[in-house]
């Protein structure tokens, strides 16, 4: 079977040497191993006649195998890597439980890095689409996006590594969509949270005190982050804390 290539680099609108990403970069393999692991998409598909359909489906994949068809030659070996190579190293020691000081510098590449594979995971499902251009502008200029908030949490039994997206999101009466996207990233003892949503929700995401759930993102960390954080809620799986911050927000955006 033929497969139908996009034309159109995500990022950059180039139309030539469309390239495969790997939704998690390759050369991690090396620190992390290459055991299955369970993906599990969570949220909504939009019919033709604008009709919601929940998803709930569990695929088995390999965590470093994984590839997205949709940018460039140019966005995937030139900002992704170098992005890639800047938040490696501290990804990979919040992963190991290591005990350090994460500078701010560092939390905004690690902020960036997860952005940008919520958006690339985003890019692999089936869903409704809660990114939009000006984030993926932001993300290939280095600087962090509009409508786009990570955090970062201990948790420290972890030894899998698995990434969940849940979509979600009003349809006003004229029948435009509002999505927002919850993804998790759980990397051995680090689970990377990510909040993206559409233009429209800013004022009700500025509503929603999402500090008391989660605390602050960690791009707005002034003074770096010591690590791990002492938490009460290291021994909380990932899961727990995605799905009970799913229903955090569907009791406060979807009213
Ligand atoms: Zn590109």
């Amino acid at each position: 079977m033929a497969t139908r290539l996009p034309k159109v680099c995500l990022f950059c609108q180039s139309t030539s040497n469309i390239t495969a990403e790997h939704v998690l970069p390759e050369s991690w393999r090396k620190v992390f191993g290459a055991s299955l692991f369970d993906r599990t998409d969570s949220g909504w598909l939009i019919n033709s006649d604008g009709k919601r359909t929940e998803v709930e489906k569990t695929v088995k994949a390999k965590p470093f195998g994984r590839k997205v068809r949709e940018v460039c030659g140019s966005c995937n070996n030139g900002w992704m890597s170098r992005l890639e190579e800047a938040a490696g190293p501290t990804i990979h020691d919040m992963a190991r439980g290591t005990e350090r000081v994460i500078a701010r510098q560092e939390l905004a590449h690690v902020g960036r890095w997860a952005s940008k594979t919520a958006i690339i995971i985003e890019a692999l499902s089936k869903m409704r689409k809660g990114s939009s251009q000006d984030q993926r502008d932001a993300l290939r200029a280095s600087i962090t996006p509009p409508r786009l908030d990570v955090w970062a949490f201990p948790y420290t039994n972890g030894d899998t590594i698995s990434y969940h997206p849940t979509c979600e999101g009003p349809i006003l009466e004229d029948g435009t969509l509002r999505t927002y996207w919850i993804t998790s990233i759980e990397l051995f003892q680090v689970h990377i949270l990510v909040l993206h949503f559409t233009e429209g929700l800013e004022v009700t995401f500025r509503n929603v005190d999402l500090i008391s759930p989660l605390g602050e993102p960690i791009q707005n960390a002034r003074y770096g982050l010591a690590w791990p954080p002492v938490s009460s809620s290291m021994g909380t799986p990932p899961m727990v804390r995605h799905r009970y911050v799913q229903q955090y927000l569907e009791a406060s955006v979807m009213r």
